[in-house]
């Protein structure tokens, strides 16, 4: 028996007057959607309520850990995503690159920089030592990934509570109103303004200005959090094996649940990211023994984060073609038995932009009953069971209860 969790991340919405009403999964035509749905088709409240609708919060209550008992930051979670393991004590930041120009957030991502740009940025930075004296001070040390994405960590443990804005909240706003408060703040805003300093008369970012580009100039701490441990997956429930993803947050939430998340080349969390090699990864661990494979799809998130209809309903199409398609011809040449659960994290609305915390639609298909196809939407799984609480999938999946 094989079990596959398939989490297609923010494709939940509510209806809308473009689709007369309809979600985008109402209005879409899945056929492979509809074949999971003739299995268990219901509701699940990923986020508990009182807690802040997110992948990170969502995800870690999917794979059975409740949000209100083990949650601690979500850059917790990517930092164990890039192989950092926070010790007791220990506070880490997620460390954003991010495009300011006359006094104004533009960008939280640095006008999109990627690859040796920002790597290279954001080594100067570490080397410079205007930023090592201030970083010192706090005995910062930065992970450098090849995104706007970074991980800081601090040895704090005295510090209280860290009061630090997100830098997608205040796009548009003079950034210096958002500096941070709460602990540590004048440490941190100093860091803040050395990275200015030092980054906005950059070469790179000189290049990225004649370009039309934005620049990458300042860095930005936020999502505190302190070290999470999580009980093992493995042991909670007798099954184990790969999670495929592009995105630090659902690595590190495998790498805390003792699960490994093997990379995958050209999966970008967005919508051309490698569907293929992502499937491959999963099928590959499956057929060399794991029982239990999840694969997360970020692009319908990020779509409706961008406020984009077509993209969102596209990017849904394409993991019905490109993802549950092929693992629904080729799961049963691995195995003839297979169960699979399939579901949207949390809904994130086309209409706000943001995430929301109402319960998502999901799918438990089992390959020894099927049952008939039947739309998989919103509305459909309201007739079928409600489960209070997200951390009740996995045994579901595991025919546990
Ligand atoms: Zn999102």
């Amino acid at each position: 028996m094989k079990y596959v969790l398939i989490i297609g991340d923010g494709m939940a919405d509510t209806g809308l007057a473009q689709l007369n009403g309809k979600t985008p999964l109402e209005h879409l035509d899945l056929p492979h959607f509809n074949i999971l749905a003739g299995g268990e088709h219901g509701t699940a409240r990923t986020v508990p309520e009182g807690v802040p609708a997110g992948s990170d919060t969502a995800i870690l209550n999917i794979f059975g850990y409740d949000p209100r008992k083990y949650y601690s930051g979500r850059s917790v979670l990517e930092a164990a995503g890039v192989g950092v393991l926070l010790k007791e004590g220990e506070v880490s930041f997620r460390v954003n690159l991010c495009a300011v120009e006359d006094g104004i957030m533009l960008s939280h991502n640095g006008g999109g920089i990627e690859g040796d740009e920002a790597e290279t940025l954001m080594q100067d930075l570490i080397a410079h030592p205007d930023f090592a004296a201030v970083a010192g001070k706090i005995a910062l040390q930065i992970t450098v990934s090849r995104t706007f994405r970074h991980v800081g960590v601090i040895d704090a443990p005295e510090a209280g509570e860290f009061i630090l804005k997100e830098p997608h909240n205040i796009l548009g706003e003079p950034w210096q109103d958002y500096l941070p408060k709460g602990a540590l703040c004048n440490e941190l805003t100093d860091l803040m303004l050395a990275s200015y300093r030092i980054l906005d008369q950059h070469p790179i970012n000189i290049a990225r200005r004649q370009r039309g580009q934005l620049p990458a100039n300042v860095i930005w701490p936020w999502g505190a959090g302190r070290a999470a441990q999580l009980p093992s997956f493995p042991e909670k429930y007798h099954h184990a094996g790969a999670v495929i993803s592009a995105v630090p947050l659902v690595w590190g939430i495998a790498n805390l649940a003792g699960l490994p998340f093997p990379q995958v080349e050209g999966a970008t969390g967005d919508l051309d990211t490698n569907y293929e090699g992502k499937v491959n990864a999963l099928l590959q661990a499956l057929k060399e023994g794991d029982d239990f494979a999840a694969i997360h799809v970020e692009a319908p998130d990020e779509m409706a984060h961008a406020g984009d209809l077509e993209k969102k309903l596209e990017a849904i199409r394409r993991l019905d073609r490109l993802v549950i398609a092929p693992l629904l011809e080729k799961l049963p040449e691995i195995d003839p038995d297979f169960r699979i659960l399939l579901l949207s994290d949390h809904p994130t609305l086309l209409t706000t932009r943001t995430h929301d915390g109402n319960p998502v639609p999901y799918a438990i298909y089992d390959s020894r009953k099927p049952g008939q196809p039947r739309k998989f939407s919103e509305s459909m799984a309201t007739q079928g069971p409600a489960l209070e609480n997200g951390d009740l999938l996995m045994p579901r999946l595991f025919d546990q209860v």
